[in-house]
């Protein structure tokens, strides 16, 4: 049994969810769970609606009608019969959204964000399904949220392991066996019923919480890149493909800010030791990257992985006390109410410097939290870069006329973050 993911660039027009077809096409007759996520930027537009519903803004109109007619011009263009069952259920969905924007909304608005947003993963995964249907590549479609099943953590729930195991391995596997299988990425459902995301660019720890529960022998994730690169292509020219890599460095690479594999998906596989392949959806039959080796075989180049978008917060107490246990204690409270991330982090007797994404609300909630006895001051536009097997000549190219604001070492992995 084999777990596929493709993400949203791989089902982006009509062309893209073609493809898909032909890469399926190779592994007809095998077991086979796809997991798809939002088409193109779908996710984005729909935070934006979820917002303007939120706010009851006369926006939400043009916002869904965008979602809408972008989905429309795919499915025109995959030539999905309109007098088809699946067809109706596609426009049954979006005037299930168009009614959902008519109620009140909720007060908090991360529950409302996940049953907006969620949609995108709906419409995606309905569509591929009635496409491949039609193309002769049979298959069913089924709702995620019947089997992950999370917390009530609006837009980054935690997984119930034990149910969603007990559901995955007992009710989807057997369905799997049978016939291919079409479900989405990011869903979930808490206990009360309602729809909870597991955070942006979740659909890959989707694709390990499915191959988790079916003991799947593999979990393809499918690109537009070769695979895991040593670095950014696109910053980097002599960046290249890592071939294979151990489980601890790739959880520790996507810890950093490497894209290609959403920081959460390893520790499920590798406790079952699955293998995880990166592949390229426009050259199905390059090697592309395993990931899952014993550490002792690998041989990693030096990696670059930059975060850009990066602000440091320099946090100082008012009464002059010294940043130790008591103060640490207060400001990482904050943190984890506040619900931001570090990325990095530092503290001198009289300051505590962190660097962070540039979350612009939770960073000003953040600083009301504090505000009662700290000072905090805010340098933004930085990058964050986590570099491996480093040496000091490729460090100066790297770093080039950029100040060096921070640095840390550990191990042979440098962390530094520069303007
Ligand atoms: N569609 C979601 C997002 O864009 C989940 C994913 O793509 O993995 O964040
Ligand atoms: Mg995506």
């Amino acid at each position: 049994m084999k777990v596929f993911k493709f993400g949203g660039a791989s089902v982006k027009n009509a062309e893209a969810v073609k493809n898909v077809g032909k890469v399926l096409l190779g592994y007809i007759g095998q077991e086979i769970l796809v997991v798809v996520s939002a088409m193109g930027k779908t996710t984005n537009s729909l935070e934006q609606l979820a917002m303007a519903y939120y706010k009851n803004s006369l926006s939400k109109h043009d916002l869904f009608l965008e979602v809408k007619s972008f989905h429309d011009n795919i499915i025109n263009g995959l030539l999905i019969s309109k007098d088809s069952l699946t067809y109706n259920d596609i426009e049954n969905l979006f005037i299930e959204l168009d009614c959902e924007l008519e109620n009140a909304p909720d007060k908090n608005f991360d529950k409302i964000y996940d049953q907006i947003v969620s949609y995108g993963e709906i419409f995606s995964s309905r569509i591929l399904s009635a496409y491949l249907n039609e193309s002769g590549i049979k298959n069913r479609w089924m709702d995620a949220q019947n089997f992950i099943i999370t917390d009530s953590t609006y837009r980054e729930g935690k997984v119930d392991w034990e149910t969603t195991n007990l559901l995955i391995s007992k009710k989807l596997k057997p369905i799997v066996k049978k016939q291919m299988v079409v479900t989405q990425g990011f869903i979930g459902r808490n206990k009360d019923n309602y729809t909870v995301t597991l955070g942006r660019e979740g659909s890959d720890y989707s694709a390990a919480i499915f191959a988790y529960g079916l003991e799947a022998e593999e979990v393809t994730i499918w690109k537009d890149v070769a695979g895991v690169m040593n670095a950014d292509p696109k910053k980097y020219s002599a960046a290249i493909k890592i071939d294979a890599i151990s489980y601890p460095s790739a959880i520790e690479m996507a810890y950093y800010g490497a894209t290609v594999i959403h920081p959460k998906t390893i520790q499920p596989l590798q406790s079952k030791n699955i293998p995880l392949y990166v592949k390229s959806f426009l050259d199905p039959k390059e090697s592309g990257t395993l990931v899952g080796i014993d550490k002792s075989l690998e041989n990693l180049p030096s990696t670059i992985i930059s975060k850009g978008n990066q602000v440091l917060l320099s946090i100082s107490s008012k009464d002059f006390s010294f940043i130790v246990e008591d103060n640490l204690s207060k400001i990482f409270t904050a943190f984890a109410q506040c619900k931001v991330k570090i990325n990095l982090m530092q503290n001198s007797a009289i300051s505590f410097i962190v660097c962070l994404d540039n979350e612009r609300e939770k960073i000003d909630q953040l600083k009301e939290f504090l505000d009662f006895a700290y000072s905090i001051k805010i340098n933004e536009g930085l990058e964050l870069l986590t570099i491996s097997n480093y040496n000091a000549a490729n460090l100066k190219e790297i770093i080039g006329q950029r100040d060096l604001l921070i640095e840390q070492k550990a191990g042979s992995t440098l962390q530094i973050v520069v303007n």
